[in-house]
């Protein structure tokens, strides 16, 4: 069963950093702007977004379209 991380956590935009890239840690996650399934910047089990654009384990997330994606930070409810 897929967990649904919207009923847990609350998820507030944050900005990439100045390089352009992602910025990643224990409490950001990544938005999928395809299908706004939002994955783990670390991931310690496999995470995979709807439409796979995103796909992560092993604490590594990789992107298939970077410009598809919102980092985001995440707060528990
Ligand atoms: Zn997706």
């Amino acid at each position: 069963m897929k967990l649904d991380l919207r009923k847990i956590y609350r998820f507030d935009p944050i900005a990439r950093n100045a390089d352009g890239s992602l910025p990643s840690g224990g409490d950001i996650y990544y938005e999928c702007t395809g299908c706004k399934d939002v994955v783990s910047s670390v991931p310690h089990i496999v995470a995979r977004c709807e439409c796979g654009n995103l796909s992560g384990k092993g604490g590594k997330v990789e992107i298939t379209a970077p410009d598809k994606v919102n980092p985001v930070r995440g707060k528990l409810k």
